[in-house]
């Protein structure tokens, strides 16, 4: 049988066991996450145990990201579910820090990442990243890992977290894991479990989508066209497109005429009152 894993929750003690960790000059890895966990934060947690000798997994429900007009209410929550989770993985901590600890009645500090975090997810949800950025600050400072871990699947996220450490000179590396899916090609997702039924049959289209555009790109389709066509092809399928987009795979910056780097194409979209997003790397040219 797994061991149970050890929960903290206050910065003060979750720093105490990592002080123990490095003391006997053990490696840490942090995964944070927001609960309700599926294989792809378990992936994740894998990738860690991998990369360092302990893992730290978060689970914050964090409200900062969340706009009024969104789900933190009815955000799915499984505590019991994701502590026997995290057992079978031999996690060796999980920090689960009430609101209060996170943000004390007189929080007054918000972290914004320019550039990375406008356009695509940025431009719809305009608190969205600053929450990320400030949560993500504020546990990569608490528990000062080795390494922190985090998915392709939010790959704007990835992105800003790797500027914010950079830019603030957090001594972590960032490291991305690959999004997992459904066996139909669904990214899994924690609102994955809105899904009606139907909607649940249409949602892998947005990833066959964006796969199919990514190879008509690099097949040497024009961009736009080939934009053009996922975009229809999805708003014919009933989703509220948001965004479909190809980006510099590092920068994020549009791209319009060529493909000459790792490039990527983002979409973002609702499926009746589901936000889904997803991202694929558009495969390399045959020299
Ligand atoms: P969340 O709990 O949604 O905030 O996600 C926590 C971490 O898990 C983030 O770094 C996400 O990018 C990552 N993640 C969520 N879904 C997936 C997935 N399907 N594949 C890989 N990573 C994922």
């Amino acid at each position: 049988m797994a061991k149970r894993v050890g929960t903290v929750r206050s910065v003060r003690a979750l720093r105490k066991r990592v002080a123990a960790w490095r003391a006997a000059g053990e490696t840490v890895a942090l995964v944070p996450t927001m609960g309700a966990l599926h294989e792809g934060h378990l992936s994740l947690v894998r990738l860690a145990k991998k990369r360092a000798d302990r893992a730290v997994v978060s689970i914050f429900v964090n409200p900062t990201q969340f706009a009024p007009s969104e789900d933190l209410g009815t955000y799915p929550r499984d505590e019991v579910g994701d502590r026997k989770k995290l057992a079978a993985l031999d996690t060796d901590l999980i920090f689960s820090p009430t609101e209060k600890e996170m943000y004390p009645p007189d929080f007054s500090t918000r972290v914004q990442v320019a550039d990375v975090s406008e356009g695509l997810c940025g431009a719809s949800r305009p608190q969205f990243f600053s929450g990320v950025a400030t949560v993500v600050a504020k546990l990569l400072i608490q528990c000062l890992p080795d390494i922190a871990v985090f998915g392709d699947k939010d790959y704007q996220q990835l992105l800003v977290v790797r500027r914010l450490a950079r830019d603030l000179d957090i001594p972590v590396k960032i490291v991305g894991g690959p999004v997992v899916r459904e066996p139909d090609g669904l990214a899994m997702s924690s609102r994955n479990a809105y899904l009606t039924p139907k909607e649940r049959r249409i949602a892998p289209l947005l990833h066959s989508t964006i796969e199919d555009v990514a190879a008509d790109i690099a097949a040497g389709r024009p961009i736009e066209d080939a934009l053009t066509a996922g975009r229809e092809r999805l708003i014919a399928a009933a989703f509220d497109l948001d965004y479909l987009e190809l980006r510099d795979a590092q920068s994020l910056k549009p791209i319009e005429d060529e493909v000459d780097g790792p490039a990527r194409v983002l979409v973002g979209a609702y499926l009746g009152r589901t936000r889904l997003i997803d991202n694929v790397a558009v495969p390399r040219k045959r020299p």
